[in-house]
């Protein structure tokens, strides 16, 4: 199947990057977002980000111009209808994300693809709360879209071959590398990432380092370009502790037990960068570590 048009679902971190990859890559795209600012506020983003990408040469303003204008922002679901594929990229719901599958399928054309983002919801679990699970599977970006090359491909249990041959060729035409992952808790990236960072908390609340130790050692020591916890504050810490829970009720394994001090951050409401505060303060001129 030919892809087209695309329908991208949330505008927030991801969706706008989604868009921004797909516009660029020459495909029509269509934004929506529940909350109508936050995808006028992304337009603006992109813009920006394409600007950057114009100022180091990995683009040209044509590219720029051509690119922003096959974006555009729409008000419904309804207004996705005649797209060959949509990649839903909305907030870390399931509820949220099986209402609009129910909403989105009901004037979607039935031989488009639908595609989640999600970064911990089980595939098989969510295309089957759509009326077409054998064109529905997984397309697991990295944050920032338009920087990260990785795209993590996740077949649910019905995805047919055709589907997941039409997202492969897709995701190569973005100039993405596909990393095929099987349909687990946190699929390859986060299940390894994760348990890595959590283990980086659980040396702070033991002792073992300070904030600045730690970091500086998987920096120096092996050869990171960032550390642990500075990597946690840019994820944010609350979306660090949910994918923790999600291995640890997922594969009921105690070494996926997340860190009680992760979770006293997140009670706080230091969740990192997004905040202004987390294993860093970030409201002066340089970051300062909290501990
Ligand atoms: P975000 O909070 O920045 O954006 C989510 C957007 O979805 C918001 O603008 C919100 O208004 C919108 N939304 C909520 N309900 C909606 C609805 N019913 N219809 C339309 N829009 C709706 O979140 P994000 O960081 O962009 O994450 C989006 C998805 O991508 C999540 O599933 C997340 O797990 C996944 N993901 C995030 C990252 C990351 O590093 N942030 C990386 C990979 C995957």
């Amino acid at each position: 199947m030919e892809i087209k048009s695309i329908g991208v679902i949330g505008a927030g971190a991801m969706g706008s990057g989604i868009a921004h990859v797909c516009a660029l890559a020459g495909y029509d795209v269509a934004l929506v977002d529940a909350d109508r600012s936050r995808a006028d506020h992304a337009l603006k983003t992109i813009d920006g980000n394409m600007d950057r990408q114009v100022r180091r040469g990995l683009i040209a303003e044509d590219d720029k111009t051509a690119g922003l204008a096959r974006i555009s922002v729409v008000d419904g679901f309804a207004d996705l209808a005649q797209c060959d594929c949509v990649i839903e990229a909305a907030t870390e719901n399931e509820a949220v994300k099986k209402e609009i599958f129910t909403q989105l399928t009901e004037t979607l054309k039935p031989e488009a693809i639908i595609c989640s983002n999600t970064s911990s919801i089980p595939i098989t679990r969510l295309a089957a709360a759509t009326d077409r699970p054998e064109k529905f599977m997984g397309m697991h970006f990295m944050n920032p879209v338009p920087v990260m090359r990785l795209v993590e491909l996740i077949r649910g249990l019905a995805t047919d071959a055709e589907t997941f041959g039409t997202i492969r060729d897709l995701t190569l035409t973005l100039e993405k590398v596909p990393a095929n992952a099987e349909d687990f808790p946190a699929f390859i990236v986060n299940r390894i990432l994760l348990p890595m960072i959590n283990e980086a908390v659980y040396a702070l609340y033991e002792g073992v380092g300070t904030v600045e130790s730690i970091d500086t050692a998987m920096k120096l020591g092996a050869n990171h370009p960032m550390g642990p916890l500075e990597l946690a504050d840019f994820i944010g810490l609350d979306v660090c502790y949910s994918v923790m829970q999600v291995l640890y009720d997922g594969l009921a394994d105690t070494k996926y037990r997340p860190c009680p001090l992760l979770a006293k951050y997140v009670e706080a409401g230091w969740l990192g960068r997004k905040s202004g505060k987390g294993f860093y303060d970030y409201t002066g001129d340089e970051p300062v570590p909290t501990r």
